[in-house]
């Protein structure tokens, strides 16, 4: 391959208080231990569209979004050129007690590429630490490439959680995280799995995303309907009017009625995992936790192994782009991007930094 001419300026999207603005920067050059990556598909978090918000506890602006990335190595630190990759997003300082336990997600002094960090992936060009830098194997389109950081949050989350085999699951949420989280939960094992959504469609879409059952999470009786949408179809439901505990319950909102809900589902002896980014404190019933030994665990992003994993996931098309990318976008017209993932109605909103590259694989 040959060596591919470098613009000297680029374009780069900024998450601003005025709104999301495409900027023209110069093109970043890698250190010691860097590459320089181009940047071919940049996914739209939720975290990314709270942070424009002012909703992100630990996101403050202006910064420079795109956690979710894909792309080819163009130079650096021994890299092949033309390699496609994606980026593990969280930055450790590899020196603290936590990253020589190897627990880099928990760094002591965490940056975070596209959150809180001078660079993000909505940029057509990046750079980035050469050892954040996973390969993306061949099979894998660009767009299926961009699911691989989102898909290692529910992987982890159900590491975390002990796994789920043969065990009983509720889903608080059904946008991207909890639909990700159904289909892991499902390749795992999970015995039966019940979603809870504040909206109709997005209850009709868990079902059809393979939800054993989907509940109204305004319902005055939320707890009761996904405890008894739980002990349906159990050889002994013996549940009784109450139903049966959740094992495990994934709060992918993490807010003060769902964190209550949850709490409520796991009763007794079962697991809270907060997936969702809380935007503030919330009260917990402590006697309850207490007293029926609940376990409430927070699960932040991800580890090598869960990136390898949800590689595999995509592989096996446990998840595919053809159902989770519902847009795509060019890097130019970001802020219509931002308002398109901002409404509701998609599932992953994709920036592509070149024209039809989301469908594609790399050419021979
Ligand atoms: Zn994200
Ligand atoms: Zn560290």
């Amino acid at each position: 391959m040959s060596v591919e001419s470098v613009p000297a300026t680029m374009h780069r999207v900024m998450g601003t208080a005025d709104g999301v603005r495409v900027v023209e920067v110069p093109t970043p050059v890698p250190g010691p231990g860097e590459v320089l990556v181009r940047t071919a598909v940049a996914g739209i978090c939720g975290s990314d569209t709270h942070a424009l918000h002012g909703r992100h506890p630990f996101i403050t602006l202006p910064y420079a979004p795109g956690h979710e990335v894909a792309g080819r190595v163009v130079a650096g630190d021994g890299r092949p050129a033309g390699q496609r990759v994606t980026v593990e997003p969280f930055l450790p300082c590899w020196d603290c007690k936590q990253c020589r336990a190897g627990r880099q997600n928990l760094c002591e002094r965490l940056g975070f590429f596209g959150c809180a960090h001078d660079q993000g992936g909505m940029a057509e060009y990046f750079t980035v630490d050469a050892r954040r830098l996973h390969v993306v194997p061949d099979e894998l389109d660009w767009a299926t490439a961009a699911l691989i950081e989102p898909l290692a949050t529910p992987v982890h989350a159900i590491r975390l959680a002990g796994g789920v085999r043969d065990r009983t699951v509720a889903i608080l949420g059904a946008g991207t995280i909890g639909l990700l989280l159904l289909r892991v939960a499902r390749a795992h094992g999970a015995r039966r799995i019940v979603l809870t959504a504040r909206s109709a469609a997005n209850r009709d879409r868990a079902l059809r995303f393979g939800a054993d059952a989907a509940v109204d999470a305004t319902a005055p009786d939320a707890i009761d309907r996904v405890r008894r949408a739980l002990a349906e179809g159990t050889p002994s439901a013996r549940g009784g009017a109450s139903g049966e505990s959740a094992d495990v319950v994934f709060d992918c909102v993490a807010e003060q009625d769902t964190l209550l809900q949850a709490i409520g589902m796991a009763d007794k002896g079962g697991t809270v995992v907060v997936v969702g980014v809380p935007p503030g404190d919330v009260s917990v019933p402590l006697p309850v936790v207490q007293d029926s030994q609940i376990r409430i665990q927070g699960s932040a992003t991800y580890l090598p192994e869960d990136f390898a994993d949800a590689i595999e996931l995509l592989r096996a098309g446990t998840v595919t782009a053809a159902e989770f990318v519902t847009a795509v976008w060019p890097l130019a017209e970001a802020a219509g991007a931002f308002r398109d993932a901002a409404g509701g109605g998609q599932i992953k909103v994709l920036l592509a930094a070149e024209p039809g590259v989301a469908g594609s694989r790399p050419a021979a």
